[in-house]
């Protein structure tokens, strides 16, 4: 996603949705009173008694307020009880949390948070294969039982498999371990941390992915030329960031301090991050600032991929 505010679009898209709706219901409402003269005198008489008590209340005559009060009761309950026969339900907004406003507590609603987390989705797999990406799609059978090295990449993977499952249903925003994938290319850890994403985003989760070099190279722009942080502020407050292709990104003095705080200030706030890489350990040592590759030596859990660069065999399976 560009620098657009994808929640600003996200209520905007609410407002107009909850307009449309509105629209539609009063048409049929309108339709029914079109075919039910009973029900158009319901509403007939409910809008003289509103003009009326609205005059009686600004007269101050509290006696005839009351009995205009009783009415509108009255003639509330015939409409709602013609409605009802019509087979037409009441209003119901599509989040009873924040009633379609966006916003509930004085805070953006969670409706809002699951929108933006769709349209990274849709954002993402402009440069992923992110619906294929799934577990069930993760075949196991591109990976050999032996390899001359005396690896079983097949049982090492089946395991990593079913640990990152576990991950993924029993996820805690606030609990979950912070995991890195290591491993060469073409073994799956993209395909994984998509099919971790797609699981979550479904169980609305706010799960924010980018390549290091999207990532990195947003957060520069937006911050020097656009002044605004939008994808830095996501990156340290989503549920899970995962950040793919870790050693990717242009390094700099600045791409550091951003990787460092990110990382940082998610470990003091107990928000997990996965990241994953081509690169080891040592290289990472090596490519970053000691502060950062501690932290990530520290704080996260290695999950090694082995095995031969499963892309290849795929394509000469399908030849
Ligand atoms: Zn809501």
């Amino acid at each position: 996603m560009d620098n657009e505010n994808v929640y600003l679009k996200c209520i905007e898209q609410k407002k107009d949705t909850l307009k449309q709706r509105r629209a539609e219901y009063g048409e049929k409402l309108n339709e029914l009173a079109r075919q039910n003269s009973e029900y158009s005198e319901a509403v007939t008489v409910l809008a003289q008694i509103g003009s009326a008590l609205a005059i009686s209340t600004i007269s101050g005559d509290v006696k005839n307020t009351e009995k205009l009060k009783v009415e509108a009761i009255k003639y509330s309950a015939i409409k709602k009880e013609i409605e009802k026969r019509a087979g037409i339900e009441p209003f119901k907004y599509e989040c009873s949390l924040c009633n379609d406003t966006g916003f509930s507590g004085g805070k953006i609603c969670s409706c809002i948070k699951k929108m933006a987390s769709e349209i990274r989705i849709k954002s993402v797999s402009k440069s992923a294969p992110i619906s294929g990406c799934r577990f069930d799609t993760f075949d196991l059978d591109f990976y050999d039982d032996s390899l001359p090295d005396g690896t079983n990449p097949k049982k090492k993977m089946t395991l990593i498999l079913k640990a990152l499952k576990e991950y993924t249903l029993n996820f805690n925003p606030n609990l979950s371990e912070n995991m890195i994938f290591f491993g060469n290319t073409g073994l799956g850890k993209t395909h994984l941390s998509l099919a971790i994403m797609n699981e979550l985003i479904e169980k609305g989760f706010y799960v924010v992915y980018d390549s290091a070099f999207n990532l990195f190279s947003k957060i520069e722009t937006e911050h020097f030329k656009n002044h605004i942080d939008d994808t830095y502020n996501d990156a340290l407050n989503c549920d899970l960031l995962i950040i793919d292709d870790l050693g990717s990104e242009f390094l700099s003095s600045y791409s550091q301090s951003v990787l460092y705080s990110i990382i940082n200030t998610r470990i003091l706030s107990r928000k997990p991050t996965i990241i994953n890489t081509n690169l080891s350990i040592k290289e990472i040592e090596q490519k970053y600032t000691p502060r950062v590759s501690s932290r990530i030596v520290g704080e996260y859990t290695p999950k090694k991929f082995i095995g031969t660069d499963i892309r290849q065999k795929k394509v000469l399976r399908t030849k």
